[in-house]
């Protein structure tokens, strides 16, 4: 019965991909409610590895229904690669397991273009946008000329939009960008078409989620990124252009808050960042390259190598607030093993004084210098474990001071890429 919203509490690509597919085991629904294909959820099942995009991972499991909520900008030409790539792979996908928003605002080919043209134009002030054309499809969301899934499957609607809005998009790219403006014939034919092939998956998502928790069903929320690359809340401007945190799954998807009964926060035992940013312990020395090597930190959308630090709790007890977390899932645990001491930062120095959370502005957060608890590092190889009491006793002290430090039980830690790779202390579905 309960619903789960699994949240980022870093600056994403934390490891959410593996935790949701396991609960998702369990889930009867698995929504969406923000960002775009600028996620990038892997997923190791046996030999095959899945890269998801767009569509929930719960598309990899009989029975759940994935819904792709309001919240979401959707690239329908990445959507429909992916549900081709799927059914290549023996895997169905239809109505009856995937049901995209009517209100989810479509990608264009002209917000492609004009995150691409302005990135570059930007040059050294970059944020690090992935060019997928995701910003300035929120943009135009909040500009009210957005063009939503339903006016994509709707010739006559979508050809009044498409020649509605082009004009502008044709005079920014072409007079202040410098890039190739396009004709409406261009993107006309080729959208009307992708509409009618998404047409049979439209839905009312609010309905859907509305009646499958009347009916007790276990809804599980998936959000991309992370707590502190949230427009609102996150180290702005190095953000993304929607809402991660745990709120964002009721505007996202249209269930309301009260549904929400438990907030999941993933936590890498270590912290990313992918792009620009101020980033407090960030490690450039070996154990950085440790870190990046050891956890693959390789962007799974862009390739980019990420850059990687100690875990830092200002951080994760930010995200404990802004969420209001009910419990923890620490994962990557394993690329731990062998750094000794283990390092957590669990204050910053300012100008000469401490503070436990962290500043609005780039300008302190650049100046906060991280202020480390060290702790016994461990040898051994944790990726058999599947009991906390298995784990080295150095490992179970350093899961405890986190718990402490953050104020929220870990419920779920991950020790290896696999579904099996997972000790679990208590299930969110059953608590
Ligand atoms: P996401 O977007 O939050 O799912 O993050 P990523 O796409 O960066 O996925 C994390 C990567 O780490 C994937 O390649 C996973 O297979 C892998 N991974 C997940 N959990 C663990 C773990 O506990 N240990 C190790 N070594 N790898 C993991």
């Amino acid at each position: 019965m309960p619903n789960i919203v699994v949240v980022g509490t870093q600056w994403g690509d934390e490891g959410k991909g593996k935790i949701v597919d396991l609960l998702t085991a369990q889930a009867q629904v698995v929504v969406r409610y923000q960002g775009g294909n600028n996620a990038g959820h892997t997923l190791v099942v046996g030999q095959e590895k899945f890269i998801f995009h767009l569509i929930p991972s719960g598309i990899l499991h009989d029975g759940t229904l994935c819904l792709i909520g309001n919240g979401v900008v959707l690239d329908p030409e990445v959507l429909l690669a992916e549900i081709d790539r799927l059914q290549s792979r023996g895997i169905a996908v239809g109505p009856e397991n995937l049901r995209i928003s009517e209100r989810t605002q479509v990608i264009m080919p002209y917000h492609r273009r004009l995150d691409v043209a302005r990135e570059e134009a930007r040059g050294v002030g970059r944020i690090g946008t992935t060019g997928r054309g995701i910003g300035p499809c929120y943009e135009d969301k909040a500009a009210r000329r957005g063009i939503r899934m339903a006016d994509l499957v709707n010739p006559e609607i979508l050809r009044a939009k498409v020649w509605e809005v082009l004009p502008e998009k044709n005079f920014l790219l072409e007079k202040w960008l410098g890039a190739e403006p396009f004709r409406p014939e261009d993107i006309l034919e080729p959208y009307q078409e992708m509409g009618q092939r998404l047409k049979a998956l439209l839905a009312n998502v609010s309905v859907l989620l509305n009646n499958a928790a009347r009916d007790g069903q276990n809804i599980l929320f998936e959000g991309a990124q992370g707590t502190h690359l949230d427009i609102d809340h996150g180290t702005y401007p190095f953000v993304t252009s929607s809402n991660p945190v745990a709120g964002g799954a009721s505007i996202g998807t249209g269930l309301g808050p009260r549904q929400l009964h438990h907030i999941l926060g993933i936590v890498k035992a270590y912290t990313t960042r992918v792009g620009g940013g101020p980033f407090p312990t960030e490690c450039l020395d070996e154990v950085g390259t440790h870190l990046q090597k050891e956890g693959m930190e390789f962007g799974s959308t862009t390739g980019r190598p990420r850059r990687c630090g100690w875990l830092d709790l200002v951080v994760l007890k930010e995200a404990v607030r802004l969420n209001g977390l009910t419990g923890l899932a620490i994962t990557k645990l394993d690329v731990l093993t062998t750094l000794n001491p283990v390092k957590i930062c669990v204050a910053y120095e300012v100008d000469g004084t401490r503070r436990d959370s962290m500043p609005a502005t780039l300008a302190e957060l650049e100046r906060c210098r991280p202020v480390f608890e060290e702790l016994p590092g461990w040898q051994a190889d944790l990726r058999g474990v599947r009991r906390f009491a298995d784990l080295p006793a150095a490992t179970q002290n350093y899961l405890r001071r986190v718990e402490e430090l953050a104020g929220v039980p870990i419920q779920i830690i991950s020790v290896g890429p696999e579904r099996e790779e997972t000790v679990i202390i208590q299930n969110p579905f059953q608590g």
